[in-house]
């Protein structure tokens, strides 16, 4: 059997290697290291296929969160509201940015913000809604949507996991994750669904004034060379990871074909299982499986890694620790309980290896063996 991976490149490399590396060799002979055309020729190609009007490519996912905050203006005391249960980048910009976090749970089954804890949040100083579309899945837009146009608040969706997943309304119509809200952020880390090989991240938005601000603050702030209108920042997606991310996109639908049949597969083996639950499916989005999360009461996550890695399986506790339990930040308004979801995920997750790359043996194999350690 090949061996296993929580996330396997390599294999998934062999299979376009010579569109990369023709596509890599290209750059490094036109010397347009920064801004060269490939950057363009993506950023047109991810408007396509998001169908939005404009993506602004930056440095990384957490540049795109700070870049969207920025561009709307946030100010110090603005309060920010976003999940307890997410990865750390999300809540990290908001407090960089003098805004105040405003922690709520997050849902059970799927994992994604609580709409009615967001009712409960709002305050006079609530300016912007941050949900995470965790592991893969679409986060439920509408209720935030009806929020955030009563109070007049934006959304900025943290679409770092998500992105190729759609959106699906009430009324059936779809949209990509991401286009929703006012602005979408989203990651290429090498291992997020669309990933180059580096860092690299983007910001999506419909609003032409907007897009001129992100255009302008991901570049010093700058318009007209060496004229700097507003505090900006330097982030840029470099040429070489925009040429590698034009050859991904275009695999990027059969891609995430790939990590839905492995998680068809997982879930037929835990179906009856009495402890595993397998993750839910919502009504409202279809599922790209960033990861495949199961959720088990009663197990020591950390005995069922180590003894599933001594027979090569590699599995991860995403996220074992709540962001209110944080040393970074810890608050007085917050204590351990605030968050009984969060805190409960946080002790019974547990993520399977998910990639584009896995074959039935290796699945089965995972399988039996997570079953075998439960008994
Ligand atoms: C990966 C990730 C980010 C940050 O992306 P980077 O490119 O690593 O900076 C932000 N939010 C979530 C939910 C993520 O998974």
């Amino acid at each position: 059997m090949k061996p296993i991976h929580m996330v396997d490149l390599k294999s998934q490399y062999d299979k376009i290697q010579n569109e990369i590396d023709t596509a890599v060799l290209e750059v490094i002979r036109s010397t347009q290291y920064i801004n060269g055309s490939e950057v363009k020729k993506f950023q047109a190609d991810l408007e396509d296929y998001l169908g939005i009007k404009h993506v602004i490519p930056c440095g990384n996912g957490t540049d795109a969160l700070q870049i969207a905050m920025m561009a709307l203006g946030l100010k110090p005391g603005d309060e920010v509201i976003t999940t307890s249960f997410t990865f750390v980048a999300t809540v990290e910009v908001i407090a960089l940015l003098g805004l105040t976090p405003v922690l709520v749970d997050v849902l059970p089954d799927t994992f994604n913000i609580d709409p009615e804890s967001v009712k409960e949040a709002i305050t006079p100083k609530t300016k912007a809604i941050v949900p995470v579309h965790l592991f893969g899945q679409c986060s439920n837009m509408e209720p935030l949507i009806d929020i955030a146009n009563k109070h007049n608040l934006f959304i900025i969706e943290d679409n770092a996991q998500a992105l190729g997943a759609d959106y699906i309304f009430k009324d059936g119509t779809k949209q990509k994750a991401g286009t929703i809200g006012t602005i979408g952020c989203t990651s290429f880390f090498p291992s997020k669904n669309l990933g180059c090989y580096g860092d690299g991240g983007a910001i999506y938005t419909d609003d032409d004034e907007l897009a001129q601000k992100l255009k302008m603050i991901v570049n010093h702030g700058m318009v007209v060379r060496y004229h700097h209108d507003s505090i900006g920042v330097n982030s840029r997606l470099d040429t070489i990871q925009a040429a590698i991310l034009g050859v991904k996109l275009r695999n990027l639908n059969d891609y995430a074909a790939s990590r839905r049949k492995a998680a068809c597969r997982y879930d037929r083996a835990f179906a009856n299982h009495p402890r595993i639950n397998t993750p839910a499916r919502s009504k409202f989005s279809t599922h790209v499986f960033h990861q495949y999360t199961l959720r088990i009461e009663g197990i020591d996550q950390f005995d069922m890694q180590k003894k599933l890695g001594e027979k090569g399986i590699p599995v991860m506790i995403y996220y074992p620790v709540p962001m209110h339990m944080q040393k970074a930040y810890q608050d007085k308004r917050y204590k351990p309980g605030d968050f009984p979801v969060s805190e409960m995920l946080s002790k019974t997750v547990i993520s399977l290896p998910m990639h584009t790359e896995l074959n039935h043996e290796q699945i089965d194999y995972i399988t039996e063996n997570i079953i075998e350690y439960l008994k």
